[in-house]
């Protein structure tokens, strides 16, 4: 026997997630600890890459597995596929390793065609229920098979509610259904040229492969690259036996969390809807009746229910979201996963789970997945403002947080505002659907008029930390006329609204948002967190403010001060400018002369904010003209302040162009060129240290002065030489002892190859991996952005490699450079502060490349310490 493709539920477990993706795999774990779970089988994740190796074909091989394995379930359920009397009706699930909440399409009742649904009808005495059935069939495997999505099936069932003169699907009869299933039919005969597959089997085969086509669909792609999920791992298929929500009043379908996915509060929380199917309660078809409503309409259920849930927590040791289906009275499992929660509810949770001594703190701190805290790290309202402001309305606090933005009507707008306009922006919608992932990702927060608290905005809203409120039903919309009415109010596109997540409520107005600050269960985690890592977490920031917000935030030190960013501060930038265009080393110096003290003063702020902490300060980088104005007003102004023809200016600003100024006059050559710019930064640094030290006598300052853009060991002597000679002087003059170190920056290919030379000179590396990735890949990062979505689609990259570090080839570099510096001196500072630095798969590298920190942005400073805590753990594992 060759490989085998397809497992029975009852063959599975919960641990062959990769093999069996992870509905596939709980469905056999569920089935193991004896759950009521309708059986059936799972095709494996490595059918889909086979389907895929093939050309988009299941082979006869599989196909005939999966036929033996269909054949096995007639035999389980004693159902027949086709069969009149007794029909096999299943589900086809798809189910990917991580799970893509709504990514791919699902579909139920597959194995009714035109006679199978008449004798259906009679066998249960219950013809409404059997065409019911057969209509959503045609719809989802219409839509999954055409990829048309769902809205012009739902534009068909509206016109018939209409014509019937009622409001809800469940007041359609039979013959109204019968005939919808008509229609449908008749659509896919137009769209697809053939008639609707009445062979169950065929029916099979090409629900299956539209399964391991929708793992290509652009939203999944999408979704991948957002978390960080292969395109090789490929999704499974399930294919379960049908239970049926829809048979009547004593039958429905819910979805439940074993605590609030919102709060963390340990409740049990759902939603179900009586005569229901499938996503009914997702889709926000009808408003659903919440959980405890169960308790009392069937006590029973419930309590059976109520066991279950607890047992599958106890058993996975973590919040449950599940799924099930009511079928007369008799409970069904269909499905769970640990549950996607909100940061805030994460935290909660994880302490809560170690006090009740389900989990230990290590396993606390893997359970939070790093990225989500920065919902927790941006704005919530201010108390005073929110005071002053009334809410014009309220819906239900789908995802927590505080939003405030200008109104867009559709997921489009709200990239193209963002992304095109800056703007912040709240994506408003009668309710949102998988395809609006990218813009609601963009959007400040999202409003919908329809749905409830797992409906398809708050699941992916919370998932993502956006700010939702969901189901507000007082909202008028007309999403095509781009206009809603609330609170007695028109909102057009662009007005100002804010939404207030944890609450619900809505205002028509832009209300002020503070910063956010770690307390309570944040605090306990990041407290473990600090105590399991041993990767040090510095910040990039170049003003006293930021310094003190990412100490707040625990930052140890700084690892990335730029200097440049001062200069353009408008009392600066004339000396600044003059510096640039001195034709002379004289009237350099006077210009730099001007600028010392600003710049000491820049210094001794950071210094104060940082209470001691070490301060890595870079030498001036940027190409030379970007400082100088452009408009021909400011060059004017120019001339006359430094009395200089404005031809002649003209001319200086020109000769200072650059075909390509990344890789032109910067960095560390603007000191070669220029020492006297190095000597200015260095006696600023000096001084600024010496004047804290003396406020502070108890304070470890030794300034880290860090040379960019070093490819050569003699350029780095160079400019090292410059600043020894300077400090000496400055040290000397003050009478005071001070140490400081000099250390560069490995962002050019040339540097991570001659580490071992450059160790020579250099007290501690920091890898800038912004521009060793761009030089190294040899596109520029300001530019790659308009060609990297042709990469994506064509799946050459996965990732933007700046945001997410190569570890292949840039990381190789890192590698080489760690290696060769320690070689030379053992005991050199290794850091890293590019973007990178932030992003916690590259922290976990970090980690296992032995650095000694890395430097990140103030706002992902606690995101860096859980990552690399995680980092520890893992590898101590
Ligand atoms: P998703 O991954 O999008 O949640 P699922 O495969 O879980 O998709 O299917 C969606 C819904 O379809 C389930 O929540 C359940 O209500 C319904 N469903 C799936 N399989 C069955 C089945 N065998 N019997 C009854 N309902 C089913
Ligand atoms: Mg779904
Ligand atoms: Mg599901």
């Amino acid at each position: 026997m060759g490989q085998k493709y397809v497992y029975l539920f009852s063959e599975g477990n919960g641990k062959m997630r990769e093999l069996l993706g992870g509905k596939g795999a709980n469905l056999a774990e569920m089935t193991n600890l004896g759950m009521p779970v309708p059986q059936g089988f799972t095709i494996t994740t490595e059918v889909c890459t086979q389907y895929y190796a093939d050309g988009e074909a299941i082979n006869d091989e599989i196909k005939s597995e999966i036929m033996t394995y269909v054949s096995k379930m007639e035999e389980i359920t004693g159902k027949k596929f086709g069969d009149l009397e007794n029909p096999l009706l299943v589900s086809v699930r798809s189910g990917a390793r991580a799970s893509m909440p709504g990514m791919m399409d699902t579909i139920l009742n597959l194995g009714l065609n035109d006679v199978v649904v008449e004798s259906f009808a009679k066998k249960t005495g219950n013809p409404r229920f059997a065409y019911d059935s057969y209509r959503r069939f045609i719809q989802m495997y219409s839509d999954v098979v055409m990829e048309v999505g769902k809205a012009y099936f739902e534009k068909l069932i509206d016109e018939m509610k209409e014509k019937k003169g009622v409001k809800l699907d469940t007041e359609l009869d039979a013959e109204d259904l019968k005939e919808l299933a008509r229609l449908f039919k008749e659509e896919y005969k137009l769209k697809i040229g053939e008639d609707f597959p009445q062979n169950p089997t065929d029916q099979l085969m090409g629900a299956i492969e539209a399964v391991f086509r929708s793992w290509n669909n652009p939203r999944a792609i999408y979704y991948r690259r957002m978390n960080d999920i292969p395109s090789s791992w490929g999704t499974a298929v399930n294919v379960q036996a049908m239970v049926f929500g829809n048979m009547g009043n004593t039958s429905g379908t819910g979805v439940a969390f074993s605590r609030n996915p919102a709060t963390g509060e340990q409740k049990l929380y759902g939603e179900f809807l009586m005569n229901a199917q499938g996503e009914d309660v997702v889709a926000g078809v009808r408003t659903p009746q919440t959980i405890d409503q169960l308790k009392e309409q069937n006590p029973k259920v419930y309590e059976e229910f109520y066991k279950i849930v607890y047992t599958l927590e106890k058993h996975y040791r973590d919040m449950q979201d599940m799924e099930f289906t009511i079928e007369e009275g008799k409970l069904y499992m269909l499905q769970t996963r640990n549950g996607k929660r909100t940061a805030a509810a994460a935290l909660k949770i994880a302490c809560d789970l170690v006090d009740e001594g389900m989990i230990s703190e290590e396993e606390a701190v893997l359970m939070i997945d790093p990225k989500q805290l920065d919902a927790l790290l941006h704005p919530q309202f201010d108390n005073e403002a929110l005071k002053q402001a009334k809410p014009i309305s309220s819906g239900l606090p789908a995802s927590p947080g505080a939003a405030c933005g200008q109104v867009v009507f559709t997921a489009e707008d709200a990239t193209n505002w963002a992304v095109n306009k800056g703007a912040k922006v709240i994506l408003v919608r009668l309710e949102t659907s998988p395809e609006d992932i990218e813009g609601m990702n963009y959007a400040q927060g999202i409003l919908t008029v329809r749905g409830g608290m797992t409906s398809h905005a708050a699941v992916v809203a919370r998932g993502m930390g956006t700010c939702c409120v969901s189901g507000c039903g007082d909202i008028k919309i007309n999403e095509e006329a781009k206009v809603f009415t609330l609170g007695g109010k028109e909102f057009h596109e662009g007005d100002y609204i804010s939404l207030d997540g944890s609450t619900g409520n809505i205002y028509g107005e832009a209300i002020k948002t503070v910063a956010a600050t770690i307390s309570g269960n944040f605090d306990r985690i990041m407290t473990w967190a600090d105590k399991y890592r041993t990767l040090k977490v510095r910040t990039n920031a170049d003003t006293p403010k930021d310094a003190a917000q990412a100490v707040s935030f625990g930052a140890e030190g700084i690892g990335l001060c730029r200097t440049e960013h001062m200069f353009f501060d408008s009392k600066r930038i004339s000396a600044m400018r003059e510096m640039i265009v001195s034709k002379t080393v004289e009237q350099r110096k006077t210009a730099l002369t001007k600028l010392l003290p600003m710049q000491r003063e820049d210094f001794e702020g950071i210094y104060e904010a940082m209470k001691g902490f070490p301060v890595t300060i870079r030498f001036l980088d940027p190409p030379l003209h970007e400082f100088l104005p452009t408009e021909e007003e400011d060059i004017k102004e120019l001339s006359k302040e430094m009395n200089l023809d404005i031809n002649e200016l003209k001319a200086i600003i020109s000769s200072l162009h650059e075909f390509n100024p990344m890789m032109g006059h910067r960095g560390c050559r603007l000191a070669v060129s220029y020492p006297e710019i190095a000597e200015m930064q260095t006696t600023a640094v000096i001084e600024a240290a010496i004047n804290v030290k003396k406020a502070h006598p108890d304070w470890n300052m030794v300034p880290e002065i860090m040379i960019p853009l070093v490819g050569e060991i003699k350029e780095l002597a160079y400019v090292k030489g410059i600043v020894d000679q300077t400090a000496k002087t400055v040290i000397e003059k003050a009478g005071v002892d001070l140490k400081y170190m000099v250390g560069t920056m490995i962002e050019i290919p040339r540097a991570a190859i001659t580490a071992d030379e450059i160790a020579k000179e250099a007290e501690f590396f920091s890898f800038g991996t912004n521009d060793l990735t761009q030089m190294t890949f040899g596109f520029s990062r300001d530019d790659a952005g308009s060609f990297l979505g042709s990469y994506y689609d064509k799946k050459i990259y996965e990732n933007d490699p700046f945001a997410r570090l190569d570890q292949k080839g840039v990381g190789k570099l890192v590698k080489m450079g760690a290696e060769l510096g320690r070689k030379t001196r053992p005991d050199i500072k290794l850091g890293i502060c590019g973007e990178h630095g932030g992003d916690p798969s590259s922290i976990e590298f970090c980690h296992n490349t032995g650095l000694n920190y890395v430097s990140c942005s103030p706002f992902r400073v606690p995101i860096a310490r859980l990552a690399a805590a995680q980092a520890a753990i893992k590898s101590n594992k």
